[in-house]
């Protein structure tokens, strides 16, 4: 099914939101962002910058921009970074522009950032922000799931099972939470998330001079 959002609200303008999923790595999260975007055609996905070298199959430009860590170091002294964090040793960040033409236009974008970068993002658009963490069904299933991914050296897959535990102690900082048993069933959740929270009141530019008009008559 293909979520599609038409204009039936014209002259109310929405903006867009910044709709963030985080999870320890392995809980599902790249998966869950594939479908949302497949099926909901007002969502596109933030692409980030990356320090970090680039692994089998992914492409310069969908999955990250990858930069030289010199090319990075610009990057942030130009302020062109709404957040930008070092995880594993590498330098994540998002890149401002294309965001907030995005939002401008009420489209809405997809961010698969880590605790560290929905901390940063809270601190400049709260009002923008919508953020969700994925939890994995068990520890057990977070173990198997890492291992299934094949692309990271056996050392890389304990790193990460190490920092799982501590990721996992951020889930407060969300507002909500999917717990991810089934893909299509978590799909399902954050698109209610997403539609409810389209509605939001004061993403509705517009709002008061069409009621105006409403109260006048027209
Ligand atoms: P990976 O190397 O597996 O693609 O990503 C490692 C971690 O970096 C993930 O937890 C991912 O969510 C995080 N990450 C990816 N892009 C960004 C970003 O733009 N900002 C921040 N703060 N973290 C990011």
């Amino acid at each position: 099914m293909t979520i599609s959002h038409t204009t039936t609200d014209e002259p109310i303008h929405r903006r867009g939101l910044m709709l963030v999923l985080s999870s320890p790595s392995g809980a599902g999260k790249s998966s869950i962002s594939r479908r949302l975007l497949e099926s909901d055609n007002n969502l596109s996905l933030s692409i980030s910058a990356t320090s970090r070298k680039r692994r089998p199959g992914e492409v310069e430009g969908k999955d990250y921009h990858f930069v030289t860590p010199e090319d990075f170091q610009i990057m942030i002294h130009e302020n062109r970074f709404l957040e930008y964090a070092k995880v594993f040793d590498h330098y994540y960040g998002t890149p401002a522009e294309q965001v907030m033409e995005t939002l401008g236009r009420g489209s809405d974008i997809l961010f698969d950032i880590d605790w560290q970068g929905t901390q940063s993002l809270k601190a400049t658009a709260r009002d923008d922000l919508v953020s969700v963490f994925i939890l994995p069904p068990s520890y057990r299933e977070l173990e198997i799931r890492l291992k299934k991914r094949n692309q990271d050296t056996d050392q890389e897959v304990a790193k990460r099972m190490s920092k799982a535990a501590d990721e996992l102690s951020h889930f407060p900082e969300y507002d909500y939470i999917v717990i991810n048993h089934d893909l299509e069933e978590s799909v399902k959740q954050i698109h209610a998330i997403l539609m409810a929270e389209r509605r939001r009141r004061y993403r509705l530019n517009g709002l008061t001079d069409f009621v105006r008009n409403l109260q006048a008559g027209y």
